[in-house]
């Protein structure tokens, strides 16, 4: 059966499925394959790693955290070192969570969390929007590598915080205030922690922000922005706890953030230069 799957499904996104319960494991992949997309199964982290090791061509990882063995977060990790499997997104399906253990997940590398008991139709949304947004980045860094693809967005903002410095690599940072983002190397430079590279989502999130200083974006609108996911998908709690995470990362002060501001009832700023409290 698995490979006249793979066969009828030859240019379809593939999706690898981890999860150790042989019954959900078999439903979900059911479900998930009635979507048109190729499903690979596999019952531990260990043989996630395997499959990973010989087959390289998945657009998406959807994974258990709990598993026997080698759990998600470190199964992630190994991934997000592999060059070749580190943009691949990750999406995790567990029982309720703490936000200090999403922020671990976060740092490993996750992209999303949906809490079991989950709706498959809520699954199938978001894993839709995960892929399209898959493509989306694909295809901005096959553009960056001929010409610069990125070059109006950057524009926009070097109109307005111009820092010309003469070297041919300026078109590829944005700058504000004292926070320099290279659109190449996915680096960050931040005045009181030096240079720290950022996981796919927390870049997303802060390329669009610095795209856009000065603007406030509600959780919901980051959620279809960042996320590309459809009204009501997605919870603004993953927006909330991304930014606690990225601010722990990149402010001197977490609990005072002068980079990423909040404004309250409204969302999300970053480049206002009057003080909001
Ligand atoms: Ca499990």
């Amino acid at each position: 059966m698995t490979s006249a799957l793979s066969e009828q499904h030859a240019h379809s996104p593939s999706i690898l499925l981890v999860e150790d319960v042989d019954f959900n494991r078999e439903i979900i992949a059911l479900l998930l394959g009635g979507q048109g997309w190729r499903i690979v199964s596999a019952e531990s982290g260990e043989a996630a790693i395997a499959i990973l090791n010989k087959d390289r061509d998945f657009q998406l990882i959807l994974m258990d955290l709990g598993l026997p063995g080698m759990d998600g977060f470190a199964v992630c990790r190994e991934m997000r070192a592999d060059p070749l499997l580190a943009d691949v997104p990750i999406l995790f399906l567990t029982a309720k969570i703490k936000d200090e253990d999403k922020i671990v997940g976060f740092n490993a590398g996750a992209d999303d969390y949906l809490c079991k008991p989950f709706n498959i139709d809520e699954l199938i949304l978001r894993l839709r929007a995960i892929l399209r947004r898959a493509r989306k980045h694909a295809r901005l860094q096959q553009g960056r590598e001929g010409v610069e693809a990125q070059l109006p967005i950057i524009h926009e903002v070097s109109l307005l915080e111009s820092r010309p410095n003469g070297r041919s690599n300026e078109k590829y940072r944005i700058s504000i205030g004292d926070y320099i983002l290279d659109t190449r190397s996915y680096e960050l430079i931040t005045p009181s922690h030096g240079k720290i590279r950022l996981t796919p989502v927390q870049y997303e999130l802060l390329h669009h922000l610095m795209c856009h200083p000065g603007e406030i974006f509600s959780p919901g609108r980051l959620l279809d922005e960042v996320w590309d996911y459809p009204s009501d998908t997605g919870s603004p709690d993953l927006v909330r706890v991304h930014i606690k995470n990225l601010r722990e990362r990149i402010e001197e002060d977490p609990r005072t953030p002068t980079f990423i501001r909040t404004v309250p009832g409204y969302g999300y700023t970053v480049g206002l230069e009057f003080e909001i409290r």
